[in-house]
């Protein structure tokens, strides 16, 4: 482990998250509360933290395509942001998930995405972190970047060679 991946894990404690969120916020709130309605703290819990949407992405012929180059910021163990707190300054087409990121079209959030999921009035899955109250579901089913076979968008030349096809995207 390097120095900014401990750095990562004792600033952030994925479980500590979600028991926070679980003791804090109202039960199931996703099921009956709008998402233009939610809190900043209902809202931040909702994220599943699969790290999908930090993939480099092209638009082909109206359609999104996902490749399997992360952004240079992520750390694929944790599916964290190194740079969370300044992300939007370092790097330009780095996106806030607000209502108009996730109503976009072409869809460029990876359908397993729980804001997604909610706006088109699905319910959020088993795994989600707040369903089974376990910050390992996401990688345990599979859903998270974690264990994939990526490569650092600084190693790639051209993007459409790294187009990948996965059924969670
Ligand atoms: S795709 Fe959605 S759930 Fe996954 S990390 Fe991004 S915002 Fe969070
Ligand atoms: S800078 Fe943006 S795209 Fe890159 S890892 Fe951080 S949140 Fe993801």
């Amino acid at each position: 482990m390097n120095e900014l991946d401990e750095e990562l894990q004792t600033q952030y404690n994925p479980q500590e998250r979600i028991d926070a969120a679980v003791r804090e916020l109202e039960p199931e709130f996703w099921r009956h509360k709008k998402l233009s309605d939610m809190s900043k703290e209902e809202w931040e819990a909702l994220c599943d933290g699969c790290g999908k949407c930090c993939l480099n992405k092209l638009e082909i012929k109206g359609k999104i395509r996902f490749t399997n180059a992360y952004c240079r910021f992520l750390d694929c163990k944790s599916c964290l942001c190194k740079i969370y707190p300044h992300r939007f300054e370092v790097v330009s087409d780095c996106r806030d998930i607000d209502l108009a990121a996730i109503r976009e079209q072409p869809r460029w959030l990876p359908k397993t995405c729980a804001y997604w999921l909610l706006d088109n009035g699905y319910d959020l899955p088993d795994w989600h972190p707040l369903v089974s109250r376990k910050a390992s579901s996401v990688v345990k089913a599979g859903m998270s970047l974690v264990g994939r076979q990526l490569i650092n968008e600084t190693k790639v030349k051209d993007y459409e060679d790294y187009i990948v096809d996965w059924e969670d995207l």
